[in-house]
């Protein structure tokens, strides 16, 4: 990772110095990294005084619920459930911090009212080509396992904490473990010399790393493991190409009672095929098919995004999205689509 430029942290140390009423954001269906920078940067804010918000755009899944307990709990507006209160406090706030995205689009239905917004906005984040123009400050870096690691960063660089990991609240720390942890697949991917740093300082800071990986990894419903094992027995397909591909439909989700964060990590698992260069994992969700991308290096996950479904990420890691009936209008058309387009990616 770039070392940052010394006027950048002075710009935001002063905006939040001078924002009574901050607002924190993340992205569409947050993940562990979204949910981890985004309580870790709350819980911050809250310990310097500030009158800080976090909100999710929708629903987060119950095995990170652990992160917005306590005194979080009454920080969070999730805009689903909440729409007016949402807007009201995007609209009202001195300074909004965007977290884990890099364009309004991905905050789903808060794209217009964040566009809007008069307050100082500021992204941090680690995808691919971020809307500069949207931002008056941009902390953007896509050399790092994560946000929460580039958060820490920024955060270590603040007078108050001077580099040490231990001056953070305890919630803090914990956050940005759990993001950090989730983003690289708990060390398997995205992990840089300074990724491990930031592990060793947070567990040296007294973070039970333990009981993050049980919380994150051991906490998921039954219907979960029943749903993996159907999809991988009755729906994996892998093309000569070597693209291994699962979609899950409605029926199928309404049938093992499936919740959010249920298929977190499917998109992986079909890589440890050793012929197989890209995995796709399609989830049918209202108007549309809700799409991961994963691949192997040499393979470009984030250009297949981009091109052939509506989204983008990075470069082993994307997802996007094929609208229903605009794009495809059932599984077999999807499934029809993703062997075309993906013969067709790989073979030029
Ligand atoms: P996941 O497969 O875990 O949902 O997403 C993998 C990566 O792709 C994440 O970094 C996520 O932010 C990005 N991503 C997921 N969906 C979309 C999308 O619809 N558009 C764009 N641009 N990126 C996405
Ligand atoms: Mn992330």
């Amino acid at each position: 990772m770039e070392a940052f430029d010394r006027r950048d942290i002075e710009t935001l140390y002063r905006h939040i110095g001078e924002a009574e009423t901050i607002t924190v954001t993340v992205h569409t269906h947050p993940d562990g990294d979204a949910i981890g920078s985004g309580t870790a940067m709350v819980s911050y804010l809250a310990s310097v005084g500030k009158d800080a918000v976090l909100v999710f755009p929708d629903a987060y899944p119950s095995t990170l619920e652990f992160l917005v307990t306590g005194d979080m709990e009454k920080r969070i507006i999730v805009a689903e459930n909440s729409k007016e209160a949402a807007e009201k406090r995007i609209r009202s706030s001195d300074m909004i911090i965007c977290l884990d995205f890099n364009s309004f689009s991905r905050a789903g239905d808060l794209e217009e009212c964040l566009a809007d917004a008069q307050g100082e906005k500021i992204l941090i984040d680690h995808h691919i080509g971020p809307d500069r123009e949207c931002f008056s400050l941009c902390f953007s870096e896509t050399e790092t396992s994560s946000t929460a690691e580039l958060l820490y960063s920024i955060l270590m660089e603040l007078p108050g904490i001077c580099h040490d990991a231990g001056k953070l609240p305890p919630e803090t720390a914990t956050a940005l473990m759990t993001g950090m942890t989730t983003d690289t697949n708990n060390f398997a991917n995205s992990v840089f010399p300074s990724t491990l740093a930031m592990a060793s300082a947070l567990l040296d800071a007294g973070v039970d790393r333990d009981l993050i990986l049980d919380r994150i990894f051991n906490g998921y419903n039954e219907s979960r493991i029943r749903l993996m094992g159907y999809l991988l027995d009755r729906c994996l397909r892998i093309t000569d190409d070597g693209v291994a591909y699962m979609i899950l439909g409605r029926k199928t989700i309404m049938k093992f009672g499936i919740q959010e964060g249920d298929t977190e990590g499917f998109v992986n698992i079909p890589l440890s095929v050793r012929n197989v260069r890209m995995s796709i994992f399609l989830k049918q969700d209202k108007d549309r098919f809700r799409v991961s991308i994963r691949s192997k290096k040499g393979t470009s996950a984030n250009l297949c995004a981009k091109e052939f479904f509506n989204g983008g990420g990075h470069e082993l890691a994307s997802g996007g999205k094929l609208m229903i009936p605009d794009d495809v209008r059932n599984i077999t058309e999807a499934a029809a689509y993703i062997e075309r387009v993906t013969h067709i990616f790989l073979n030029r």
